[in-house]
């Protein structure tokens, strides 16, 4: 089951909604696109503890299908 991204969130500095962004993470070496909440303005992506251990599960997943 997945989880609809939450688009309602703010940054802080800026007071603006954030959006999805495509965005690089890298775990264990490799790097991965996906998307995130990124602030427009600043461009601060954010990323939950519980948002982040979401996207290792996922690129773990990926990692063990290759
Ligand atoms: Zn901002």
């Amino acid at each position: 089951m997945q989880e609809a991204e939450n688009t309602t969130l703010m940054c802080d500095k800026c007071k603006v909604y954030l959006k999805p962004a495509k965005t690089t993470l890298s775990y264990l070496g490799n790097n991965f696109f996906t998307e995130l909440p990124r602030c427009p303005v600043c461009g601060q992506a954010y990323l939950s503890e519980e948002l982040a251990k979401g996207k290792i599960a996922e690129v773990e997943k990926l990692l063990e299908d290759k």
